[in-house]
């Protein structure tokens, strides 16, 4: 198994693998997206994208290029340090059949940048390579949000606004 080096900063240490996964999921983050962030393969290309909204939340951009396809890869990423993912729905990731060698899955997830919110709805395009999913491409529809202060959080806590993540 190939596995990599995690070079993640302090930035990113706030996951713990005992800590609820930053992927949302029920899991504990070391049973969910941190043994992919140290190199183990994703088993579907939802666990990728989950992996890879994970390192997104963590700032683990080490992670977010070696989970790139390198036909579409970017030289280089650069995070916004103060943008903050909140919340991720996965609406559709089709099983793929395990010799398959693509799959899609389509999601939305809200970032946080101070007191402007946005939307991302994408289907993602992931293609398996040397047995490990990597991320493709994908077809985003970024949209702002404009959460009231009585308005539920759209980090999905069910709480208001402003008794959650208001700043
Ligand atoms: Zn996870
Ligand atoms: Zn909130």
């Amino acid at each position: 198994m190939k596995t990599y080096s995690n070079s993640c900063s302090n930035s990113c240490s706030d996951a713990r693998p005992e800590s609820p996964c930053p992927c949302g999921s029920a899991s504990l983050y070391g049973d969910c997206c941190q043994p992919l962030h140290r190199g183990a393969p994703a088993p579907s290309p939802e666990a990728l994208m989950r992996s890879r909204y994970s390192a997104f939340a963590m700032g683990n951009v080490d992670y977010l290029l070696q989970s790139w396809h390198p036909l579409t890869r970017p030289a280089s990423l650069t995070l916004d340090a103060d943008v903050r993912w909140r919340h991720l729905a996965i609406e559709a990731a089709p099983q793929a059949a395990s010799d398959s060698s693509s799959g899609t899955v389509r999601f939305r997830a809200v970032s946080q940048q101070g007191d402007e919110w946005h939307q991302l709805a994408e289907l993602s395009r992931f293609i398996k390579q040397d047995g490990h999913w990597r991320y493709h491409d994908g077809d985003a529809v970024w949209t702002r949000l404009h959460p009231g202060r009585n308005d539920r959080c759209p980090c999905g806590s069910g709480r208001k606004l402003k008794q959650c993540c208001l700043t």
